[in-house]
């Protein structure tokens, strides 16, 4: 019985201590994260003042791009303007990248993990920065800039990417082909809006280049003589009308012809024409490529012109949306008065290169507004909203939500393997 005694007593020491042991390593777990917590609480109001004090020269460099509009793969300025401020902020660049001219690639600190924010700067023909990129440009580098900090505290690294020729050429699916996102553990890029989402919803879409081969005539004299090359396209838009009644929802088959003619009385020897086919998922923008190609075909059969066409190379896959990323994102917005939404609805469709680069890593692609919803993004209206005080005010919080999620990632390897559980799933 004594044995037992003096055994139960022992337990019940070792039992106290154990106890008071596992107290021990609790408060003391508790008030590294309680410290931790400060820390990145710390880190966040340093990175929002950071951004407030570097808003006059983020704000100048979006408008200098902003009045300096370059098309895909010519965005020369924008690059070296970039470029010169991230290498000003202790980033290395490498430019060119992917041998694309006006790709870059700017770096800091080192190894795992690597946490991307992609940069684009490209315009549209005519309408200038209708799309807002040198809004998504300026937050990109600020973010990047303002993440800094995270870096030297938590480690990691940090990469801003250039991305050229979004609107037309699919930049981005070049320089996944690439390799360029290939060492990524995450990816981010914020594109100005009408609405606060930090989810986007887009469609798969594929480009169709298409040439009609006629023969000319004198369209008074001898219009038997000719094979009307434009009616051949007049034709095909039609049956592309009969058939866009029959389509699913959400699907868009849309173009312009490059190409009419060359004078009223000569018999169209040659049309062309630039289309984009999207559609809500990959088998059935396969399924609508195959009804697309027949309007052309069946256009070519009735008129007699030699049908010419190519699909395009670049091919923009649907967007994945990390939804905890995207969760840490909408956190940082709201701590700035935003109130970000998960997928909106009435939101409209369009497709986006950095569909692709989800595909590979952990993305967001989160909508910050600018303008209200009555303003169509790819209009002049737009691009006034992109150099106007709400565009400033979007660039602003863009940047700082960026940085702010960095935080979020460096100092927590729970979230980012959280990130990571679910883009594998
Ligand atoms: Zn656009
Ligand atoms: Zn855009």
């Amino acid at each position: 019985m004594c044995i037992f005694v003096a055994l139960s007593s022992r337990l019940e020491i070792l039992a106290t201590l154990g106890y008071n042991l596992s107290m021990y390593f609790r408060s003391r777990d508790y008030s590294r994260r309680e410290g931790e917590g400060l820390a990145i609480e710390k880190l966040k109001a340093q990175i929002i003042d950071e951004i407030n004090a570097r808003c006059g020269e983020l704000t100048e460099l979006s408008l200098k791009i902003h009045s300096n509009p370059e098309l895909g793969f010519q965005e020369h300025k924008a690059q070296a303007w970039l470029t010169r401020y991230l290498e000003a902020n202790d980033f290395s660049v490498e430019p060119g990248i992917c041998k694309l001219a006006t790709a870059f690639k700017a770096s800091y600190g080192k190894g795992r993990p690597v946490i991307a924010i992609l940069a684009e700067y490209d315009a549209l023909p005519d309408l200038g920065h209708a799309c807002g990129h040198n809004l998504i440009a300026c937050s990109a580098i600020g973010g990047g800039v303002a993440a800094k900090s995270a870096i030297d505290r938590f480690g990691g690294s940090i990469q801003v990417i250039g991305t050229p020729a979004e609107e037309l050429h699919g930049g981005k699916i070049i320089m996944a082909e690439r390799g360029a996102f290939s060492d990524l553990d995450v990816a981010m890029m914020i594109h100005p809006g009408v609405c606060d989402s930090a989810t986007t919803q887009t469609l798969a879409c594929v480009s169709l280049e298409v040439e009609f081969w006629g023969k000319a005539a004198h369209a008074a004299a001898r219009p038997e003589d000719g094979i009307n090359a434009l009616e051949a396209m007049l034709l095909s838009f039609t049956a592309i009308n009969s058939l866009r009644q029959h389509i699913k929802g959400k699907s868009r088959i849309h173009g312009i012809i490059t190409d009419g003619g060359k004078a009223a009385n000569i018999v169209p020897a040659h049309s062309a024409a630039s289309m984009l086919v999207r559609a809500e998922d990959e088998p059935y923008l396969d399924e609508l490529k195959q009804k697309v190609l027949n309007c052309f075909k069946g256009a070519a059969t009735a008129t007699g012109a030699r049908l010419k066409y190519r699909w395009g190379d670049e091919r923009y896959a649907l967007m994945r949306n990390n939804l905890t990323l995207a969760k840490l994102f909408t956190q940082n917005m709201k701590s700035l008065g935003r109130r970000m939404q998960i997928h909106d609805p009435e939101e409209a469709f369009g497709s986006t290169d950095m569909g692709n680069l989800s595909q590979l890593v952990p993305s967001i692609h989160p909508f910050v507004a600018i303008a209200p919803r009555k303003i169509t993004v790819h209009s002049p209206q737009f691009a006034a909203a992109a150099a106007s005080e709400a565009g400033i005010r979007g660039l602003s919080d863009a940047a700082k939500a960026i940085a702010m999620t960095v935080v979020d990632l460096l100092a927590s390897p729970e979230v980012l393997a959280k990130i990571r559980q679910e883009f594998i799933k």
